[in-house]
């Protein structure tokens, strides 16, 4: 491990700066700044909403409206926003992958009890369509995922959902385009025999258009609860 971290410098994953010998995987004033996602939080998906009385967050409130919410609950790190929303899109976009331990031991630490208390039979990284999977060389998600199921000792099956065609980016489509190409765009690939509890693994929770559609597949093939855990989340109104 030494000879790698003088071959391959450690940087600190939130500001991208080479760490010093023995800073450990972040510097400290780094880690202090972190947008910590405090209560109170959507019942729903765990976006911190505004005020104490309100239960769902804006999103969900909505889309209870149009049909419920088809995963049961959520929980992110960290609002999406300064240097952990770079973090995370370098992660992505430049291929960082040794930011997955930093990652993976935060959100084990932080939402272990609540991983546990939901108690998921796996772990499924929010599948990537293989074309962008090649391009990309990794899925975020599916490395994210692997380090938490190591630390937490849940297995991790990344054949349970799949991308099947390629979607064009959503921007100019309206919301329920978007769902619609969604929900076609994803499938079940291969379902272990009696599963009945899971936790999907993202990196960023936004509107919940993919999660929505994730649990909508799993629960339509019988799993009967569907969680979420992400490292950053939007801020919801309401
Ligand atoms: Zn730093
Ligand atoms: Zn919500």
């Amino acid at each position: 491990m030494k000879i790698i971290n003088l071959i391959f410098p450690p940087h600190c994953p939130l500001c991208g700066e080479l760490l010093a010998l023995n800073e450990g995987r972040v510097h400290k004033a780094c880690y202090k700044k972190l947008p910590w996602v405090k209560e109170p939080l959507c019942k729903r998906c765990g976006k911190p909403i505004s005020s104490e009385t309100g239960e769902w967050c804006l999103d969900c409130f909505k889309s209870r409206e149009r049909h419920s919410r088809s995963f049961d609950s959520g929980r992110a790190l960290w609002l999406y926003k300064g240097d952990i929303q770079k973090s995370v899109l370098d992660y992505k976009y430049k291929g960082l992958r040794s930011y997955t331990p930093f990652y993976g031991e935060e959100a084990s630490r932080v939402l272990g009890s609540w991983i546990r208390q939901k108690a998921p039979q796996v772990l499924v990284p929010v599948p990537l369509h293989p074309r962008k999977k090649r391009i990309r060389g990794f899925n975020q998600a599916e490395l994210l995922a692997r380090d938490i199921g190591k630390r937490m000792n849940i297995p991790v099956d990344g054949k349970i959902l799949r991308r099947n065609r390629w979607t064009e980016p959503q921007k100019a489509l309206s919301d329920r385009e978007r769902r619609h190409n969604l929900t076609k765009s994803m499938e079940i690939h291969h379902l272990p025999e009696n599963l009945k509890r899971v936790m999907l693994v993202d990196d960023i929770y936004t509107t919940g258009s993919t999660m929505e559609v994730c649990g909508a597949i799993l629960k339509k093939a019988g799993v009967e609860k569907v969680y979420f855990l992400t490292l950053c989340i939007g801020f919801g109104e309401g």
